[in-house]
């Protein structure tokens, strides 16, 4: 037997419809290409999001939407050279330096038109609901546009912070430190190197508690505590709407499949 996907690039038109009729949800990871320490691989954001989203479409139904790497974040432009992000974050203001892997920056006015576009298109395919959660930036700026957007496009739009658990209880809530470790070391234990921390005593690119003092176990506890939560809020918005079913009937006779032309 095949496997169910709950991915969107990997369903066919029929099995999209068959899930969009059962749950109209889509879920769409917000992740970087961006420095995590140097005991995280670099595109951890998306990797957490994707990973919960998926676990959360097996249990509740919906649609997980392929990552987003481009993201806003804090930026300086200084002789020429680009900074941002932890570059600036992690030392000091007039003193900023490049860390290696991050290529994620875009301006907030453009991640606000993908992100509008991309809400734009889901309503247009038939889904009542998105929630977008990952990159802290980016979640920041999804999270403050939401009244306008479920205005305009007639969707109710979620993000993790507000409907799943709070500080290292909640979904990436620091950065590359103990909480986004504990997800990483329940979701990808193989792509954690905790070990590459021992000499590092200034946590370069790392803000939030020591990551060093968590396990796999807590993380698979707070992803449980998450999963528990969101699904339940979710559930409850689900039952609240109504939404019309769509089929996949079409007049074949419009045109013929055209090599004789
Ligand atoms: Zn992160």
């Amino acid at each position: 037997m095949k496997k169910k996907t709950v991915l969107y690039e990997q369903l066919l038109p029929a099995q999209f419809i068959e899930r969009l009729n059962d749950c109209p949800i889509a879920y769409l990871p917000l992740g970087t290409l961006e420095w995590h320490g140097y005991h995280l691989p670099l595109g951890s954001d998306g990797l957490q999001s994707k990973a919960f989203f998926i676990a959360l479409a097996k249990r509740l139904g919906g649609i997980v939407l392929p990552t987003l790497f481009l993201g806003p974040d804090k930026y300086i432009s200084k002789e020429g050279l680009d900074y941002y992000g932890m570059d600036i974050h992690s030392f000091d203001e007039n003193n900023p330096q490049q860390l290696a892997g991050s290529a994620y920056h875009v301006e907030d006015r453009l991640f606000l038109q993908m992100m509008e576009a991309t809400l734009r298109n889901l309503a247009r395919a038939g889904f009542k609901i998105v929630v977008a959660h990952g990159h802290g930036p980016s979640t920041n700026i999804f999270r403050d546009t939401i009244e306008n957007w479920e205005n305009k496009f007639g969707l109710k739009l979620f993000e993790l912070w507000r409907i799943g658990g709070k500080g290292n209880e909640g979904m990436m809530t620091d950065h590359a430190a103990y909480n986004e470790t504990s997800l990483m070391l329940a979701l990808y234990p193989e792509l954690v190197h905790l070990d590459k921390l021992a000499n590092d005593s200034n946590m370069v690119g790392i803000w939030g508690d020591d990551p060093r003092t968590t396990t796999e176990q807590e993380g698979k506890r707070v992803i449980e505590h998450n999963l528990a939560l969101v699904e339940a809020r979710l559930a409850e918005e689900l039952s609240k709407l109504k939404w019309q079913t769509r089929e996949m009937k079409y007049n074949h006779m419009v045109k013929k499949y055209s090599s004789d032309t």
